[in-house]
């Protein structure tokens, strides 16, 4: 069986690892074949309360207008019981079921049947089949990139049937947000659970597996590295860049809609909030091909951390501060909400200049001008599973000889201007900015310790000649 295969070959690297633990790690970047304990702590923490995390947000601004200090304050001080709160949520419906069948069903169709045609007539996008990345196995996957199509045709379809033919309310996403809640919890558990059988029984490719025999690790960080179904149908692709994603602006739209409805006007703040996430959400499908090279789809495995994070994480807890706005419509000074328009436009151009310039840097691989110049950059090496030795270059110039991860902190800043877009009166919109700064600082750390592990002695250097993470002189 794949699975004990598997087990034994993390056997012999251990092995083979504690002989030559100073040399580069043979094909051992990604994710971790051992589970220390404060891993392990982090995953059953997330396991038992990311699902209870999310369920609390969306209550406290369906039952308590926003506040989440007042449901523990009525539970603390006995006001209401637990039940009390259950008993006022709305239950999964066979409107909210139907609803979101079909639009699952609907991004897996233009997923998978049509091939992209955008790249035809949009100069410089890069769309149809590409190359992913080397993978540990050595294996180089292909994807069909047909996502902004993808977002393209729903959105005018959203447009046609909302506005033109009445087909339905704009406010039918936040008109069923809970009962929706729990379609999208029913999927991410089911493909989680899913891409955990597969990965033991039949897996797409048995030499990217990573079993470490923890059960609760193993699902959560998951063991195929690249699961798919069919030639085409990848799991990581689609459910990281499509029913999440996509709806990611659907979602604000209606929010937008249902403040017109509520208040008669959209706040400027709920402008804000759209443009800006709308420009994030467009960068993301505009270089999807660019997103293969990303730590996503590069060196995560798929497990519930991305199968349910992205079916429910995402576009429930990236759309608070339009959840919010429909609650507390908050119109800002025009001087303040050009100031906040100004930040996040700044954000996004760290955050796509950085990634442009790495991007452009690998594809030329190394002839290309960063500012104007030659870039400067540090040879190093690296070894598949096989043993294959690939050679690689690291970028010291441009925003990359600032901080080592500048793409992270431009998105901070943008993630910073869509909290302040909502004004001071509640903790909710800040969410987003906490969540992110410890996911970025976190994932920096990660894949810090995934390219030490890579590149050995050559990532040494490297760090020396740039030895800032986020920012320059203070991390
Ligand atoms: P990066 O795009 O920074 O990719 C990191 C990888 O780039 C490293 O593993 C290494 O891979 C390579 N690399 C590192 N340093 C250099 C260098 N100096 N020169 C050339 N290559 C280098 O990280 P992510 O994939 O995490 O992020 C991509 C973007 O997505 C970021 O802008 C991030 O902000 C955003 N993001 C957004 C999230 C959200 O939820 N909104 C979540 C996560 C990311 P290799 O093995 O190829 O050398």
């Amino acid at each position: 069986m794949a699975a004990h295969q598997e087990k034994k070959l993390a056997e012999e690297r251990k092995h083979q690892n504690m002989q030559n633990d100073t040399k580069t790690s043979q094909g051992q970047w990604g994710r971790a074949w051992e589970v220390d304990w404060f891993s392990l702590a982090s995953i059953l923490f997330l396991l038992m309360f990311a699902p209870l995390i999310v369920y609390y947000f969306i209550m406290s601004c369906d039952q308590y207008q926003c506040s989440l200090t007042d449901p523990l304050l009525d539970l603390l001080t006995g006001k209401k019981h637990l039940s009390d709160i259950w008993n006022r949520t709305p239950m999964l419906t066979y409107k909210a079921a139907a609803i979101y069948s079909l639009w699952v069903t609907f991004q897996v169709f233009l997923y998978l049947s049509i091939p992209d045609f955008c790249h035809k007539f949009l100069p410089g996008y890069v769309g149809g089949v590409q190359e992913g990345a080397v993978t540990p196995a050595g294996v180089v996957n292909k994807y069909e990139i047909n996502g902004l199509q993808a977002w393209i045709i729903t959105h005018v379809l959203w447009f046609a049937n909302a506005y033109c033919f009445h087909f339905f309310s704009p406010t039918i996403i936040f008109d069923n947000w809970i009962p929706l809640l729990w379609c999208a919890n029913i999927l991410g558990y089911a493909v989680s659970t899913f891409a955990m059988i597969k990965g033991y029984f039949f897996p797409t490719n048995a030499k990217d597996c990573k079993i470490t025999g923890n059960f609760f690790y193993d699902y959560m960080m998951g063991i195929e590295f690249n699961p798919r179904i069919g030639k085409w149908f990848d799991f990581k692709l689609f459910f990281n860049g499509r029913p999440g994603i996509v709806a990611w602006t659907l979602i604000n739209l209606s929010f937008a809609a249902k403040q017109q409805e509520l208040y008669g006007e959209v706040t400027n703040s709920m402008i804000l909030v759209n443009v800006l996430q709308a420009i994030y959400v467009l960068d993301f499908f505009w270089n999807e091909a660019w997103y293969l090279k990303t730590i996503d789809i590069c060196h995560d495995h798929f497990g519930w951390y991305l199968g349910w994070g992205d079916c429910v994480w995402l576009p429930y807890l990236y759309t608070l501060q339009g959840l919010y706005l429909v609650y507390h419509p908050v119109q800002l000074r025009t001087d303040y909400a050009m100031g906040v328009l100004m930040l996040g436009l700044l954000g996004y151009y760290i955050f796509r200049m950085t990634n442009h310039q790495k991007d452009l840097f690998r594809r030329t691989n190394g002839n290309c001008r960063i500012w104007g110049k030659k870039p400067e950059y540090i040879e190093c090496s690296y070894t598949s599973v096989d043993g294959t030795k690939y050679y690689s270059k690291l970028l010291t110039s441009g925003f990359w000889g600032w901080a080592r991860h500048f793409n992270y902190t431009g998105d901070l800043m943008g993630s910073l201007a869509y909290c302040l877009a909502c004004g001071f009166e509640h903790v909710l919109p800040y969410f987003y900015i906490i969540y992110m700064t410890i996911l970025l600082t976190h994932r920096c750390i990660r894949d810090e310790h995934r390219c030490s592990s890579k590149y050995g002695k050559d990532w040494r250097c490297y760090t020396a000649v740039v030895p800032y993470r986020l920012l320059p002189g203070v991390f």
